[in-house]
């Protein structure tokens, strides 16, 4: 049985709904990699020190969490950690296909290894850190989606 799990994602930043999955993961597994995507084509809002920094306060008391910032293919990445499950949130039925492209072209890649989906509770079924991004820029408040500190980070970058 594998023990070991990763969740890779952009996490810019990090949201409710990622930490609800990333509680979620932890409880099946016993080591679970919150692998944060450098991702340049997306242009983060964050920088990778950022996000990482942002995930590792949220989720600072956790046990068995190991956050890490990676570049190039996750499956490369998963084989170098002996990674055997990778785990994608799935929100709505608009999460579907591109996870489910996602999902079989890794295992064409690695058939090895195994993407695993899991649902957040159904209050942050429809948060995306895009949104919010737009939200903060407009000056909502944000508390019921991210935790404070990262409801300031969004707001010093995009309303300065
Ligand atoms: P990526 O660029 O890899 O899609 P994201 O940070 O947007 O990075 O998302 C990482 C993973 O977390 C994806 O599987 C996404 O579906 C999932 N996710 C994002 N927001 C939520 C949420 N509110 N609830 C559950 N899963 C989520």
């Amino acid at each position: 049985m594998c023990q070991v799990a990763i969740y890779p994602g952009t996490f810019d930043p990090v949201t409710y709904g990622h930490i609800d999955i990333i509680k979620r993961a932890q409880e099946i597994f016993s080591d679970l990699i919150v692998a944060v995507a450098h991702n340049p084509h997306k242009k983060p809002l964050f920088s990778l020190k950022e996000r990482v920094g942002m995930i590792k306060k949220a989720t600072n008391g956790l046990k068995g969490i190991e956050i890490v910032e990676f570049d190039g293919l996750v499956v490369e990445y998963a084989r170098k950690r002996k990674a055997k499950v990778l785990i994608r949130g799935l929100r709505m039925l608009s999460d579907f296909e591109y996870e489910f492209q996602m999902a079989l072209t890794n295992r064409k890649l690695a058939s090895d290894i195994e993407t695993i989906f899991l649902m957040p509770h159904e209050s942050y079924s429809y948060l995306s850190s895009k949104l919010l991004k737009e939200a903060a820029s407009l000056g909502a408040d944000l508390s019921s989606f991210v935790p404070d500190f990262v409801e300031k980070a969004l707001k010093n970058k995009l309303r300065p």
